[in-house]
Formats: structure tokens, sequence, C-alpha cells
């Protein structure tokens, strides 16, 4: 894992990239053009936040099988669905492993999918 440090230079060089293509900010776009100058960094920043939540829902572990929560028999995993939700940061995709559970012939998407039998 990257330390804090290492994380703040990549963003410090994904802003300065950012910023020369992005141009010129619209000043019509704020009540001012400092104002104008947050709003996009705002947008930018509530989409780097959904982006992130979603890379890190597709990257958590799983196991193979799952105890459904009906019946309490094992179900076997069967993929990622993904899932919209609001989050604070506003709309945002995460990938949630879904099982499948034979005796009870539903799909079951567990709380915590790190949980093995
Ligand atoms: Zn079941």
């Amino acid at each position: 894992m990257a330390s804090s440090e290492q994380i703040r230079q990549r963003i410090e060089e994904f802003a300065r990239q950012l910023t020369d293509e992005l141009g010129e900010v619209d000043e019509a776009d704020g009540v001012c053009w400092l104002d104008a100058v947050e709003n996009q960094a705002i947008e930018i920043g509530d989409a780097i936040a959904a982006a992130l939540v979603k890379q890190t829902t597709v990257q958590r572990p799983h196991g193979d099988e799952s105890l459904c929560p009906q019946c309490g028999k094992s179900g076997r995993y069967r993929g990622a669905r993904e899932r919209e939700l609001i989050g604070r940061r506003g709309p945002t995709t995460i990938a949630e492993p879904e099982y499948y559970c034979p005796c009870c012939r539903k799909a079951f998407f567990p709380a915590d999918p790190s949980d093995r039998r």
C-alpha cells in the first residue's frame, strides 16, 4: 500500500494534468471565478469518490460459498452484480457479490461477502 505522502504526490500530479486538460474555467459556472473553480473541483472530487467506491467494491475479496440467509445452507458464488446507490457524495455504483442457493432457488447478497464457511 502506498504511503499517504505518495498518494498526495499522485493527486498533485493528477490535478496538474487535469488542470492543463480542462483549460480556462468559465466564471459563469459560479458566483465569481473562484467559486466556479471550486464548483469544478467539487464535481471532479465527487466523480473520483464514485470511481474509488466502485473499484474498491470490485476488488473486495469474496468466498466461493456463503450461507443463505433464508435456510442457512451453502450457496455458490455466481459473480458480481452492479448496484446503484446514493452515497454521501451522490450516486455511486457498487459491485455486489451474488450467491445462489439451490435449496431456495434464489440469489442472495450477503452483507459481508468475506464471511466464509
Ligand atoms: Zn437457501
